[in-house]
């Protein structure tokens, strides 16, 4: 085992990581931008470098300062987080070259995942069903047309490199296809270097149902079941919930099968998310997460398992501790990501906390590295926490949601709170029915 990890990110999930590790016996190194440097996952670790001034690009994404910053502090591995440097094929082969382990998959599967065309092909081949579309970059404005007149209107023009929502332009007809995939390219060449894009079949009414994977290197894999990620507004996900309302058992199992196999016969390791579109009974493979994501809570609160912890053995060679057959979900789980920014129009609201109060109880979980008189800096993304609440059942998980969302105060700037109070009271929230267009709709943003 490892005895000390370097945690190569801040916010919450910094100080989710040095939870892991502290149960685990290990030392922690934290790293920090100078703007950081009052951060509670920066007061918490055993030991902390800065690595730069504020702007992301000049210290998180600073991938010689942290590497040197490990070797200084004489950290064994790297922990990446998600964001940053998380998916950054050239980092981890860096990590892995100065002797270090990367606690995370190989770098030859980040590139393959980190290309949506090649993630796709390779889904493919493996036996896992995708949306329908190009069989790979669509060079031209013409054969975007031609690709339009087979798979039928509408198609959604996406960026190869693509992340965030970024570089997606969807087109209703060949007349506005021009529009979409000039729009595509473009944003897509600006936002990722990149502007290859491909063109896919666009879904009407779909969920976005991920299923959670676990592998360890020696040909053990498991699913830790599926979350639904449908609550979105501009393609970022708002709510997260497992298991998914719109699942049966039977799904599941299949659908699980299907993902253990690819995975099994492509060889992964460590922990990863195959993301879907689930329409009319059909799953669609969109892409795949190399990494720890935002929502892993919600499995965590359903399967018992601390994912950063198995990430941790799995990276120091240990073979998974359980079988599929171990896998036990049990009850149901709700994540409610609390942004600092104004809850009717999500302009970012920075600023200091005046006043913090978290809520509290049975099956309650905060994913935060807020405190009173902390200041939320402007330089980063505006989540600033997570509130996870397990119940037995679905209902049980909704009345606790609400009671601690009526709890929890984050006073000096503005949150999401309040669109997750009224969003938690809706009747399609309560019944389950929703797609990845509701919420935006139900904002009044969307037709
Ligand atoms: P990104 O990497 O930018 O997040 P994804 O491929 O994961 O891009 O897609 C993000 C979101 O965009 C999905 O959750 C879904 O809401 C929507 N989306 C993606 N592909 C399609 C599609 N073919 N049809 C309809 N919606 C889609």
């Amino acid at each position: 085992m490892f005895e000390k990890v370097l945690i190569a990110n801040r916010g919450e999930i910094a100080l989710r990581i040095h939870r892991a590790c502290k149960e685990l016996g290990i030392h922690t190194v934290a790293v920090h931008s100078t703007a950081d440097a009052d951060a509670m996952h920066v007061r918490l670790a055993d030991e902390s470098v800065c690595v730069g001034p504020p702007p992301a690009r000049e210290s998180y994404l600073n991938k010689a300062a942290i590497i040197s910053a490990a070797v200084i502090t004489g950290a064994d591995a790297i922990h990446p987080g998600y964001g940053f440097l998380s998916e950054n094929a050239d980092f981890a082969r860096m990590v892995e070259d100065h002797g270090i382990a990367f606690i995370g998959p190989s770098p030859d599967h980040i590139s393959m995942m980190g290309d949506k065309i090649e993630a796709k092909r390779a889904m493919i081949s493996l036996g896992v069903p995708c949306v329908p579309g190009s069989d790979g970059p669509v060079p031209d404005l013409e054969t975007a047309l031609k690709l339009g007149t087979e798979i039928g209107y509408p198609v959604l023009v996406k960026a190869a490199g693509g992340g965030g929502g970024k570089g997606m332009k969807v087109a209703n007809s060949a007349a506005e296809l021009e529009d979409a995939y000039r729009g595509a390219r473009a944003e897509a060449g600006a936002a990722f270097g990149n502007d290859v894009v491909y063109i896919e079949k666009y879904l009407g009414h779909p969920r976005h149902i991920e299923f959670q994977m676990l592998a360890d290197g020696h040909g053990n894999v498991v699913h830790l079941g599926e979350r639904d990620c449908s609550l979105q507004r501009f393609h970022q996900k708002v709510l997260e919930e497992s298991p998914s309302p719109a699942l049966n058992a039977d799904q599941r199992r299949r659908m699980g099968e299907i993902v253990v196999s690819a995975l099994k016969k492509l060889g992964y390791r460590n922990a990863g998310t195959l993301e879907f579109l689930y329409q009319d009974g059909e799953f669609y493979f969109i892409e795949m997460n190399t990494r720890l994501q935002v929502e892993h809570p919600v499995t965590e609160m359903v399967c018992g398992l601390d994912l950063v912890r198995e990430q941790i053995r799995i990276a120091s060679g240990a073979p998974l501790a359980f079988t599929q057959a171990d896998v036990n979900l049990q009850g149901h789980a709700i994540e409610c990501r609390i942004n600092a920014e104004n809850p009717d129009t999500f302009a970012p609201s920075p600023g200091k906390i005046a006043e913090y109060h978290t809520p509290g109880g049975l099956g309650v979980r905060i994913d935060s590295a807020l405190y009173s008189g902390y200041r939320v800096p402007s330089n980063y993304d505006s989540m600033v926490a997570k509130l996870i609440v397990h119940g037995t059942s679905r209902n049980e998980c909704l009345m606790r949601l609400r009671r601690a969302l009526d709890e929890y105060v984050i006073g000096g700037i503005q949150t999401t709170l309040p669109l997750h109070r009224r969003l938690t009271r809706t009747q399609e929230f309560i019944d389950g029915r929703y797609d990845i267009h509701w919420l935006e709709r139900w904002m009044g943003l969307k037709k």
